[in-house]
């Protein structure tokens, strides 16, 4: 009860007027009276006999303010912490006078001297006219001393400058001289000039569960990072008027109740480089692949303010995924932010890594930051990666369910804050988010444990904030700025299809568009199981390839059609012809829509595909043959006119003598092949 606990003491303080003095001193009286004071404490004495009992103590006798207050604690059942409440009492009252406490921490009990050379170097240093001094006999300290003042803690310890030494913080030993510890400790206690900022140290109130609360951090700043006695990180997310919260940002082995915080004046910041290519790290971007250590010289802070209107450009080029269900109906943009949404075991995962391995030669970096998964199925998409030549240009952040709130909690942050070093380097980045709706829920553990209020589904007020200032990271850059991009992936969890939950319809907000995957397709064997009609991409289609946007023109409308008149003759079995064709068309392109894994397809393919399938130069090849016919078909153009698609893949448009091309080839080749299908 701390809070409780401060305003008892302001009101006590309050009722003194100004005899804190007498008061302390009967409160004192009141409980060296162990007998009396015990049974007034005790569960077994009713609130009448105790009632009775404080009216007739002598020691409050003229002391008509602490009796009153007496009896308004016992009244509200909290007389057991009047010797909680007296020291911070006593606390306010020398505050008033000018005064202050100190604590002194030292191996020996000090002599006399020692201490009123202390007393008046504190004194000096905040005007003030007395400093109380309370003597603490610490013998781990081994020597030297370490002060607390007013929030603020100094450590002259022989054990701290050891600790500091052994850190490399610290290398001169020899000792200060009085004046210039009163010099440093001024400096601290200002926290005005940066590097004095680092000396600011407070202690460990509280620790559990991965959170800390701190206090004495007096200048600390929201997102800073801070580090503990025994060399873990730690990073500000709770500042409150006599506390602050610290999620730990590692082991919390040998951090007690008294443990030394030390603020660093930094954000907390993660390496980035081109050394990070290729490798596995973890939310602080150390590594654990085993390839021993990473050699970058920059660093940047993991949040960031994302770019600003004037140096943002338009989406015009297109980020192709190989996915020819993707890049034909929901194409996307170098910059875009598009949401990957659906039931677990629907396949986002694989249209993310299919993305990344089609990234093979386009120049793109891509980061794959895996939040909150098991650390099996990273390494597995580590070795679908290396397997297909896609490491070479790929960046992993893993922050796996073993690992605790607060690392899935900086993850998409320190994956952002890498690929913002390429973007601003001119490079074109594509970042995947697996997944936030597991970062959402790392973030309402965290917070909870900070004790902030839960509001809807438990998270708190901003957990809108915690992905839109994610997203909105991701964007094109104006030649000026570099012309960099990063374009996003975060992938969403839905549960039994409820795209309607609390987390899916924030990021559907703030993504430009979202592809939706239905457990019902994927189950049917249509995979990937992109449900055409509830997938969109609002910007992507000013950057989709020409070759794909002239030929993919109807396949939209066409696949809608198929969907109704799929319900709609369920049941029927004489259907017209035309009827008939229409359900053949879609069938087909349903089939050709389907792809697996790990197989990305070229431009030339797919426009080639797109092309045959949507100007019904398939129509004469039964239904259940036309997409292995298609495939084949773009097998023979690749093998045979590699040039045609060479052409198509470098110019990305469809020249009216390459379509020319195209329908000659399919026409003898349909004659070649024909001759099966009758069989
Ligand atoms: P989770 O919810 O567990 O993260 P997810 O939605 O990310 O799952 P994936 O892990 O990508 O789904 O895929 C689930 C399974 O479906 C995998 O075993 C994968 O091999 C298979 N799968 C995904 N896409 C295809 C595809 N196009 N063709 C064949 N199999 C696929
Ligand atoms: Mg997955």
């Amino acid at each position: 009860m701390s809070e409780a606990t401060e305003r008892y003491a302001a009101a006590l303080f309050g009722a003194a007027q100004g005899d804190a003095g007498a008061v302390r001193a009967a409160a004192d009286a009141l409980m060296a009276d162990t007998q009396r004071w015990n049974v007034l404490v005790s569960d077994a004495t009713t609130d009448a006999e105790k009632k009775e009992l404080l009216a007739g103590a002598p020691q409050l006798d003229g002391q008509d303010a602490l009796k009153a207050f007496l009896q308004l604690l016992l009244a509200e059942g909290h007389l057991n912490a009047l010797p909680e409440i007296l020291p911070e009492f006593s606390r306010l009252a020398l505050n008033a006078q000018g005064g202050m406490e100190c604590v002194m921490t030292c191996a020996r009990q000090p002599d006399e001297a020692t201490q009123e050379a202390v007393r008046k170097a504190a004194c000096k240093l905040r005007g003030a006219d007395n400093v109380v001094l309370q003597i603490k006999i610490d013998p781990s300290l081994l020597g030297g001393f370490v002060l607390d003042i007013d929030g603020v803690t100094y450590d002259r310890s022989v054990k701290g400058r050891l600790d500091r030494l052994a850190r490399g913080i610290e290398n001169n030993n020899s000792d200060d001289t009085l004046d210039q510890l009163a010099a440093q400790m001024k400096e601290a206690l200002s926290g005005s000039a940066g590097d004095t900022m680092a000396t600011e140290t407070g202690r460990v109130l509280e620790i559990g569960d991965g959170i800390a609360n701190v206090s004495g951090l007096r200048h600390a700043v929201y997102g800073e990072r801070v580090e503990f006695e025994n060399g873990t990180a730690g990073l500000i997310l709770d500042l409150r008027r006599k506390r602050t919260g610290v999620v730990l940002l590692g082991s919390a082995e040998g951090l007690t109740e008294g443990s030394l915080v030390r603020r660093t004046g930094r954000p907390a910041d993660v390496p980035v480089g081109e050394a990070l290519i290729g490798r596995t790290v973890n939310a602080l971007g150390q590594p654990i692949d085993g390839l021993g250590p990473i050699d970058c010289t920059e660093t940047r802070p993991i949040e960031h303010e994302a770019s600003g209107v004037v140096s943002r450009e338009p989406v015009t080029q297109p980020m192709q995924t190989g996915i020819l269900a993707i890049d034909a109906m929901v194409p996307i943009g170098r910059g875009q932010r598009e949401l990957i949404i659906g039931d677990r075991q629907t396949g986002k995962t694989s249209i993310a890594t299919d993305a990344i391995l089609n990234q093979k030669g386009q120049d793109m970096i891509c980061i794959y930051v895996a939040i909150g998964q098991k650390a099996s199925t990273v390494a597995r998409l580590r070795e679908t990666l290396k397997k297909h030549g896609a490491m070479e240009y790929s960046i992993i952040v893993s922050a796996p369910a073993a690992e605790g709130a607060s690392m899935q909690y900086i993850a998409p942050y320190a994956g952002a804050a890498m690929g913002e070093y390429f973007m601003s380097k001119g490079k074109d980045v594509l970042i995947v988010y697996d997944d936030l709706s597991k970062h959402a829920v790392a973030y309402r553990t965290l917070s909870l444990l900070l004790r902030r209020s839960p509001g809807r589904e438990a998270y708190p007020g901003d957990v809108f904030y915690l992905h839109s200032r994610l997203l909105e990271r991701a964007c094109r850059l104006t030649k000026e700025y570099g012309g960099g991009s990063m374009t996003a992936l975060p992938i969403v969890e839905t549960q039994a299809g409820d795209v309607s939950a609390y987390i899916p319809t924030n990021v559907i907000s703030i993504t430009d568009g979202q592809i939706y995957l239905e457990s019902g397709l994927f189950f049917s064997g249509q995979r990937p199981a992109v449900n055409v009609g509830l997938s969109v991409s609002r910007v992507g289609g000013a950057a989709q390839t020409r070759a794909i946007k002239k030929t993919a023109g109807t396949l939209r409308i066409d696949l809608a059609r198929y969907r109704e008149l799929e319900v709609f003759t369920q049941f029927s079995s004489d259907l017209d012809a035309e009827t008939r064709q229409a359900l053949d068309h879609g069938k087909r392109m349903m089939a050709l829509l389907r792809q697996p894994l790990c197989s990305p397809m070229s431009v030339a393919r797919q426009a080639v595909i797109l092309y045959i399938a949507t100007n019904g130069l398939l129509n004469d090849v039964p239904v259940e043959k036309s997409a292995a016919f298609a495939k084949d078909f773009a097998d023979l153009l690749e093998r045979e006119q590699a040039d045609l698609m060479q052409e198509i893949n470098e110019t990305g448009a469809l020249s009216g003598t390459a379509t020319e091309q195209i329908r000659t080839t399919l026409q003898s080749y349909k004659e070649q092949v024909s001759a099966t299908w009758k069989a």
